[in-house]
């Protein structure tokens, strides 16, 4: 039988304000348990909470990053559940009249091509605390310096068809609210999260079959593996001839697998109501104006330029901009290099390969944009060839200073005075009788390859400074007298 995958995600997005949406305490992340949670956190009574402007201004910016309708009139709601992580017996979120209504994004494909996938809303809400499992025997902390911390949360309707799209679409989503500056994006500190909505039905039918929601993925490829497995799960049930049960599923990634946690809740299990202690929010157009007018520049529209400005191709410019803090970098060094194609290439080549070697973000790098780029302009100007750079941006990895320091004190500087390359091409030549007899008689095709050898042997003879250019040039010079 033929099985369609349907999936739609619930993402939800910590908004990068200094204070929590509904009071002063701090939103920074990693200090002692419960030393950030005031008395509005904790929805302690008489205490009043009142809207943080900034978190309305990033659903703003994110809205008109997808297209997306913003209601001028938003309202925020109670979502009435107990748990020990919300002492306070409610959430306050959005329900009826979310401040971003539908938008789209697009996302690429394996293939190649485009598809565009439906953002149904996203609203804004307060997060609750953390339970601790792992200090505590027999028993549960609980830490409720995250209660009150922003969140965005943004909703896709159920567009996907593969675990691959889904990511795609995550990925698009997370680069979106990066480049916004509106979330740091970090998903093991849980700044992004993923609930992955997942179904199958029959090939060709329309109605779409029973969901589980998927919880607890704090990593793509983790994401992509719980879908996977939900799909092939779900598959085996209702071949062995059940149903899939509406439900909410934890994904393990030490056993790779999902397992119940509990049957899903209805809207009205919520008992929604407006909440009565904040006003709707509602704004005019010189305010959305002016906060679009603060925007940063949009992935999309920054790779369109990088493929302008520095003569790009397309998936360079597609991979120096999948981060903004990689395309920050990027631009910064391919400025001081004067040679876009040639930074692009670095960039993606060996500063990735290293970062990744060493396992460090770009913002970690031991080479900064600026040493890059002033390492990329020795290139461009002759001083050394690209093989001496790659010895250099060791050297400069492993703190040695810049590259004008590094090259001056290693004597780096390539050889392009003619008569020193001269020198020792003769004698290269003078040293090696047969293979110059053997390259005089060859036929023309066959003397590419043996010319490589005598190039291997000048290079070596100097130190790798001489310049390649011109050991061709003079070699087939020389030979052909
Ligand atoms: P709830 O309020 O219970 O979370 P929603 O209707 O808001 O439910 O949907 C939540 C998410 O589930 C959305 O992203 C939506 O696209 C997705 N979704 C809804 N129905 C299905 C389905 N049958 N299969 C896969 N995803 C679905
Ligand atoms: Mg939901």
């Amino acid at each position: 039988m033929q099985w369609e995958t349907v999936i739609g995600l619930e993402i939800h997005a910590q908004l990068a304000t200094q204070s929590k949406i509904f009071s002063g305490a701090s939103t920074a992340f990693g200090a002692e348990p419960n030393t950030q949670a005031c008395s509005v956190d904790l929805g302690l009574p008489g205490v009043l909470p009142v809207l943080n402007k900034g978190a309305v201004k990033m659903a703003v910016k994110f809205a008109h990053a997808i297209g997306a309708e913003l209601s001028q009139r938003s309202i925020f709601a109670r979502k009435n559940y107990f748990y020990p992580d919300l002492p306070k017996g409610y959430q306050i979120s959005q329900y009826e009249l979310p401040i971003v209504g539908e938008g789209q994004v697009d996302i690429s494909l394996e293939n190649g091509d485009s598809k565009t996938i439906g953002v149904t809303r996203a609203h804004l809400e307060e997060d609750a605390g953390k339970s601790l499992h792992e200090d505590f025997h027999g028993m549960t902390g609980i830490d409720l310096n995250r209660a009150g911390t922003p969140l965005l949360e943004i909703v896709s309707e159920p567009d996907m068809r593969s675990a691959k799209e889904a990511v795609a679409y995550a990925r698009k989503i997370h680069q979106i609210v990066q480049y916004l500056g509106i979330c740091d994006g970090n998903m093991q500190e849980g700044s992004f999260r993923c609930d992955a909505n997942v179904s199958v039905r029959l090939k060709g039918e329309e109605k779409f079959g029973t969901r589980a929601e998927l919880k607890n993925i704090n990593s793509f490829r983790f994401l992509e593996r719980a879908i996977n497995f939900e799909v092939e799960r779900q598959i085996d049930v209702i071949e062995s001839g059940g149903e899939v049960v509406q439900e909410t599923r934890l994904y393990d990634a030490d056993k790779d697998e999902t397992r119940s946690m509990r049957t899903k809740e209805e809207a009205n299990d919520y008992r929604y109501f407006p909440d009565p202690d904040l006003l709707p929010v509602e704004f005019d157009q010189p305010f959305i104006d002016a906060v679009i007018a603060d925007m940063p520049e949009l992935p999309g529209d920054r790779c369109d330029r990088f493929e302008q400005e520095y003569g790009l191709k397309r998936a360079d410019a597609e991979a120096v901009t999948a981060s903004r803090a990689v395309a920050d970098y990027f631009e910064e060094a391919a400025k001081i290099a004067g040679d876009g194609k040639l930074t692009a290439n670095w960039v993606t080549v060996e500063v990735a390969g290293a970062l990744n070697k060493d396992g460090l973000d770009i913002a970690e790098s031991p080479v900064n944009a600026e040493m890059l780029g002033g390492m990329l302009v020795r290139i461009v100007d002759n001083t050394i060839s690209g093989k001496i750079a790659k010895q250099v941006f060791e050297a400069m990895w492993q703190g040695e200073g810049d590259a004008d320091a590094i090259i001056e004190k290693r004597g780096l500087k390539q050889i392009t005075d003619t008569g020193a390359i001269e020198k020792v091409v003769d004698e290269v030549l003078a040293a090696n009788p047969d293979q110059v007899a053997n390259y005089r008689s060859a036929e023309e095709k066959k003397r590419g390859k043996m010319l490589g050898f005598f190039v291997g042997q000048v290079m070596k003879a100097s130190q790798g400074k001489a310049n390649p250019k011109q050991v061709n040039e003079l070699l087939v010079k020389k030979l052909a007298e």
